[in-house]
């Protein structure tokens, strides 16, 4: 007799979720003092043409270098990041993978993380269009790669 795989349980959000950003500029600031929006070569040359400033200047004037694994990060200031200037993000089309698929990280896909953290403090979550199970989980890997 062949062998079956036992059945996966389907996630709590197989349906999908509803999700559109606000714009509120929430998830731009530093969250239980979590304040790390990590930026890689690639994101860092594209939001320094955004800016329209040199790449050294760039560097030497946004980003901290995390000196355990050597990534850069964007600088805070007073607890937000300093891409967001009166409440919005200056460098939208070009933000970093990072803040592309909030809130669809994986630490926030447990259904308890979700309700008691996530949803009460994104406005977006259940307004705008239906992300399905196959777009969330392409958002979460693409987090973790
Ligand atoms: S880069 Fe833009 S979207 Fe990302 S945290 Fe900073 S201000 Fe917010």
């Amino acid at each position: 007799m062949a062998k079956t795989s036992p059945p996966t349980k389907a996630p709590w959000y197989r349906d999908g979720i509803r999700f559109e950003c606000t714009g509120c500029g929430g998830c731009c600031r530093a969250r239980n003092g979590y304040e790390y929006v990590y930026v890689d070569p690639t994101e860092a040359r594209a939001i320094a043409r955004r800016l329209g400033i040199p790449l050294r200047q760039f560097v030497d004037e946004y980003l901290i270098e995390q000196h355990e694994d050597a990534q850069m990060h964007l600088r805070f200031d007073d607890g937000a990041c300093s891409m967001l200037k009166d409440g919005k993000c200056s460098v939208y089309e070009e933000r970093p993978k990072q803040c592309r698929t909030w809130p669809f990280w994986p630490e926030n896909m447990r259904k308890k993380v979700w309700d008691s953290e996530i949803a009460p403090s994104t406005p977006g979550v259940g307004r705008g269009r239906l992300w399905t199970k196959a777009e969330i989980e392409a958002m979460v890997a693409e987090d973790e790669r």
